[in-house]
Formats: C-alpha cells, structure tokens, sequence
C-alpha cells in the first residue's frame, strides 16, 4: 500500500495562493480584509502565535491590526476593545489569542465578538452553529483538519473516526465536523477507558491531546489515517510519528502538517468575512 504523508505545507499554500487572487479583487473594490489580532500580556509563546499569524496575513494582502494588551487589563478593558472592534466597518476578522491572565474572565470575552467576526470559532454561537452544520467559521483548527482530508480526497463517510481530545477549540468541534461528514465518531478524553482498544478500532485517527509522543504505534489499526494536531514542546506531535507511521496509510507530519494549515484557515475565514460585507 502506498502510504502518503499529508503535506500541510503543500495545502496551506494552496489555500494562500487561492487567497491572493481573492484578496485583489475585494481590494478592487473598494475593501481591504482585516485582520485584528489581540494579545493580552507577555506570554513568549503567545506573543510568537499572534506574530506568526499577523506576518501570515501580510503575506497574502490581508491587513494586520495588532493589538497588544497589558497584563494587568480587566475583563471590562477587553471587553470595551472587543466592542471597539465588532463597531469598526474596516475589521473583518477579530482573534483574541487564547490564554489571557487568569483575571480575565475568558469565556465573557470570547462570547463578545460579533458571530460576523468570530473567524476563530470561539463564540458558542458559532461552535453552536458548527456542530449544527451551517456555521461559517469553524475553529481553525478543525477547519484545517477537515481541509487536509479533503485535500487528499481521504473517504470519511461511513469510516469510524476516533478523535482523542475534547477542547472546546480542537476535538468537539472536530469530532462534529467528522459527524457531519458522515463518519461515525467516537470521542475520547481522559476518562475514557480502554483507550487503546477504542483507538485500535480507528480509520482516522485524531490526535488533539496535548501530550508529546502520546498515541502509540501499537494502537493504530493497518492503514488507519492519522492527523496529529498535538503541537508540543521541541516541535513534537501527540503522536508516536514514527511507529504510527509505520501502521498507517497516511500521516501527517510534526511540524508541517496541520499547524501551517490552521494559520492558512484563519486567513481564509477573515477573507471570506470581507468578501460577506459586499454581499450586505
Ligand atoms: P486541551 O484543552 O489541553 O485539551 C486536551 C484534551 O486531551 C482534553 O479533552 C483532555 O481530556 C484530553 N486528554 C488529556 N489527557 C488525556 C489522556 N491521558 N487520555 C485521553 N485524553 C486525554 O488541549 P487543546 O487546546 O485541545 O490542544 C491539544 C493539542 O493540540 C496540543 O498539543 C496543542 O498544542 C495542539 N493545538 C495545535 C493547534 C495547531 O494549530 N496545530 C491549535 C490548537 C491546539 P479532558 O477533557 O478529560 O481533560
């Protein structure tokens, strides 16, 4: 069996190329989408995050309004800029980067972006919407899991898919992603027992977990298809790459494979956000 290693790269430019053309002609008209990033505090990992993803943007002629925080800043601050922003006609997009200081009251925050501008999926409407099958935004994450399956024409429908990891951002709304493709999906999380077996029963296998190295070789049926979103420290996936790789029919790589994608999302959504404004 040939065994494919899922490219993220590959899709991601894909995704950004296509992007470039639609970005020309929304600025022939007249618009130019916008991006606004918020960065509470002075988290070294979240700071290079936010920075990636303005830098992303810029790249495809999308425009990066960066805002920083400090982090001493109060729900209601946050909240006054959230709404600064849902106000402001020329942001399509609004990211607030997860995690903020422990004072604010993160969820409060994530529910007042405007569903229009909530390209991140992190509003409950949204992930509410999602689940249902019609939201425009799904968390980027998922969004590009979903994009790498498609890319490679992988058959979900009918395919059982285990998915390990309930985040609200990462394995719900992918697990409903999964379901609404038509796969019969399980969801696994640190209560579930006899891990192992459930994963051994996998077609496609998702790894959103957080533990580096976490999935093991001996776990993966012959020729199941793996997507690793684990992003640990030192680059390392949640998945055991190279005895999983040994059991697979496709895998994708760590680093390489679904980060680069879930940045080319982001930039997608807010795209797809300027191109909505025209049609209101
Ligand atoms: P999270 O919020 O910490 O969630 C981890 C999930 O894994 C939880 O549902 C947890 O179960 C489950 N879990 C923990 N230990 C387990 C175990 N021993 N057995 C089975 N399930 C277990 O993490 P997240 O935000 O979803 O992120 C997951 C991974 O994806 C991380 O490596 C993160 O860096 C990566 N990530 C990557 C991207 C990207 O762009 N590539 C974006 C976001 C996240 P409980 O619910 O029971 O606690």
């Amino acid at each position: 069996m040939e065994k494919v290693i899922l490219d993220g790269q590959l899709v991601a430019t894909n995704i950004k190329d296509a992007l470039k053309d639609k970005v020309n002609v929304l600025k022939e008209k007249g618009v130019t989408p916008c991006l606004a990033t918020i960065l509470v505090g002075d988290d070294p990992s979240s700071a290079t995050y936010v920075k990636m993803k303005g830098n992303a943007c810029e790249k495809v002629g999308i425009k990066s309004l960066r805002i920083h925080l400090p982090k001493e800043t109060q729900t209601d601050d946050l909240l006054k800029t959230i709404d600064e922003l849902n106000q402001d006609d020329s942001v399509h997009g609004i990211l607030l980067q997860h995690p903020v200081p422990a004072q604010i009251d993160e969820r409060k925050a994530f529910e007042s972006i405007d569903i229009r501008k909530d390209v991140d999926g992190v509003t409950s409407r949204g992930y509410g919407e999602t689940a249902l099958g019609f939201g425009k935004y799904p968390s980027c994450t998922p969004a590009a899991i979903m994009e790498i399956i498609n890319f490679y024409n992988i058959p979900v429908e009918g395919k059982h898919a285990v998915v390990v990891g309930r985040s609200p951002i990462l394995g719900k709304p992918v697990s409903a992603l999964l379901l609404n493709a038509d796969a019969t999906v399980t969801t696994c999380h640190s209560r579930t027992t006899n891990l192992p077996e459930i994963v051994k029963q996998a077609d496609i296998v998702v790894a959103a977990v957080g533990k580096p190295n976490f999935i093991q070789g001996d776990w993966i049926k012959e020729g199941a298809v793996i997507l690793d979103a684990g992003y640990n420290k030192g680059n390392i996936g949640d998945v055991d790459y190279d005895a999983c790789y040994e059991k697979a029919s496709a895998i994708t790589p760590v680093p390489g494979g679904v980060g680069p994608v879930t940045i080319s999302m982001l930039l997608k959504h807010t795209v797809k956000s300027a191109e909505e404004t025209l049609q209101n």
